[in-house]
């Protein structure tokens, strides 16, 4: 990397003695490149073997890549921490202005470790850091409006991140997020219980640094191949138009779209919660996260009349995307899009993960169907599928933990089925609960051996769709398939661009774009650093306990037809045991 490059600065910050300390690791950055790669390591160090995810012992690690602040669509944050949720590796990847804001302070990676005595929200401005007092902000029912507070309070306005968490953080959910700029997310595995156990209401982050170039002719030339790419594919511009949530209607149609907890998967009231639908119904506007032309982040305006004043409204902007429509509708049995919006707007304000909440309240749910949990459990709740309101205090009840039942369902169905039975309908991989896609064994057997549990770590549902709907894969060819994915993933996601750009940055583009860096790698050494951050992932989860064999796989799962061929548990651990053969 070029030497001058702040990048290789890492900010290091103490919590529990209110110190901070900078530190410049160029090898680390050399070696690993940034984000996931260098984030990896950092956590490595920092976090002791069997620490408590929720002790201060456990380090939050936020860090970005070479590409960050210098080419489009370079425009996310890694978060590395022990989730709380799995007890394991937690990674979780954000935008918004996040990671353009820490380049622009000048550093590659923040690192805040210990726990402060009361609540607190960390400001950092350049070299300035601040522990500000949060004892105010602490509570506060909506966490939009602490970051309205933040807002006014702290300088950098349009340079800056504020991520915060809301009440669930504060009660550590174990499934708590992280919001940026309200509509973007630390979503998965907990951050934001990891936030909340620090008594850590928000992080702050601005700065005006400007980066180097090794060569500002190549620069200038490949920046604008990539951004007329962003600009003109068909493949980004449905990301504009639609968003993510253009997935709704062909899922549902080649019956791959989870409903009701997974016992169907089509869903009757798709076209109503379909991307076209929201667009025409209610789209208010488009938001980028900082340096992405495509703008993606769609976002609806819900308008409710008053309670009690006639004329009177009240509009809502509330974001949506395929996940959250998946999660809170169709796994819920709620086809009704204004319900849909209040239950998303809900889970917003209080800062809880809505891929994990909706099969968290889908499982409850069948579990009460089946008398598992009864209404003295719930407090008199009765959920059923479609039933909205229900949910929505379902949810409150969650975050607020009033007994024992909404305690268990705070941690999560791995945990809540461990107590109240009902583990062959708890739709978990690895821990953690299942994205929505039921498109075959290889969505699943993708989140079961990922690094993080998560169908964005080598897209099997992608494997599903193009190769397994048309013939078979034996157990090795698939593995291979998914692991070639995952490391090449490790490269993305260390530079750090997002995933919905990964078919503009193939490898020449990375090359090119990390040369103007001033990282000269060839193709071998580039795959070699993916391999070797996915091995160091693994290394991680392994010293913490993981193992392929204790792999749970959930009846539902392999019960309820797929698209695609080969879903038996045969085949499945039979893909496990080849990955984990790979990686040792
Ligand atoms: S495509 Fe969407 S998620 Fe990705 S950087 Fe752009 S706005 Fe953010």
């Amino acid at each position: 990397m070029l030497s001058s490059d702040p990048l290789c600065n890492i900010l290091y910050v103490d919590l529990t003695r209110k110190r901070f300390r900078v530190e410049q690791r160029q090898d680390l950055f050399d070696r690993y490149l940034g984000g996931a790669g260098v984030a990896t390591q950092l956590l490595h160090q920092s976090c002791p073997e069997g620490g408590d995810p929720l002790g201060p012992e456990n380090p939050i690690v936020f860090a970005v890549g070479p590409l960050t602040g210098l080419f489009p669509l370079a425009s996310k944050t890694v978060a590395m921490f022990k989730s709380p949720h799995t007890g394991n590796l937690g990674e979780s990847h954000c935008g918004g202005r996040s990671a353009v804001a820490i380049r622009m302070a000048g550093y590659g990676a923040i690192v805040i470790e210990g726990r402060s005595e009361i609540p607190i929200y960390l400001a950092i401005h350049g070299s300035d850091v601040h522990f500000r007092d949060a004892s105010t902000l602490w509570g506060m029912s909506s966490s939009l409006t602490v970051g309205h507070i933040i807002r006014e309070r702290e300088p950098g306005s349009g340079l800056r991140t504020i991520m915060r968490i809301g009440r669930a953080g504060e009660r550590m959910v174990t499934y708590a997020c992280v919001a940026a700029e309200t509509y973007r997310h630390f979503g998965r595995l907990g951050l934001g219980a990891v936030f909340g156990s620090k008594n850590l209401k928000a992080v702050v982050v601005s700065g005006k640094r400007s980066l180097p170039v090794a060569d500002n002719r190549a620069y200038r030339r490949v920046y604008k191949d990539i951004y007329e790419a962003a600009t003109s594919s068909e493949a980004m511009k449905k990301y504009h138009d639609l968003g993510t949530a253009q997935n709704v209607l062909p899922l549902n149609k080649l019956s791959a779209f989870p409903t009701r907890n997974l016992q169907e998967t089509k869903f009757e009231a798709a076209e109503e919660l379909s991307g076209e639908a929201f667009a025409q119904r209610y789209l208010g506007r488009r938001l980028a996260c900082s340096h992405c032309p495509v703008a993606c982040i769609h976002i609806a305006a819900l308008r409710e009349p008053h309670e009690v004043e006639p004329y009177f409204y009240k509009t809502s902007m509330i974001s949506y995307d395929y996940e959250p429509i998946y999660a809170m509708g169709s796994m819920l049995g709620v086809g009704d899009p204004e319900g849909l919006l209040r239950l998303l707007d809900r889970a917003e304000v209080l800062g809880l993960d809505l891929m994990t909440t909706g099969p968290v309240l889908s499982w409850a749910t069948e579990a009460q169907e089946k008398g598992l949990v009864s209404e003295k459990d719930t407090g008199g709740l009765r959920l059923s599928w479609g039933d909205w309101k229900t949910y929505l205090e379902a949810t409150q009840r969650i975050v607020e933990q009033p007994n024992d039942y909404f305690a268990a369902l705070a941690r999560g169905v791995e945990h809540a089925s461990s107590i109240y039975g009902g583990a062959e309908f708890a739709l978990a991989l690895g821990g953690n609960e299942m994205p929505g896609y039921h498109t075959g064994p290889a969505a699943h057997v993708g989140c079961l051996m990922g690094a993080r549990h998560s169908h964005l770590d080598n897209a099997g549902y992608s494997v599903d769709q193009k190769v397994l709907v048309k013939e078979e894969l034996s157990p090795e060819a698939l593995g291979d398939a998914l692991l070639e994915e995952e490391s090449w993933r490790q490269i993305l996601s260390s530079i750090v661009i997002c995933f919905f750009a990964r078919e503009i940055y193939d490898r020449d583009t990375v090359l090119c774009c990390l040369k103007a860096a001033g990282f000269d790698l060839d193709v071998d050494r580039l795959l070699k650093t993916g391999r070797d951050i996915h091995r160091e992932k693994f290394r991680f989860k392994a010293r913490e306990g993981f193992t392929f064999d204790g792999l749970r796989i959930p009846e539902r799962i392999l019960e309820t037809k797929a698209p695609a061929s080969g879903l038996s548990e045969e085949y499945i651990r039979a893909t496990l045991d080849h990955v984990r053969k790979a990686l040792v």
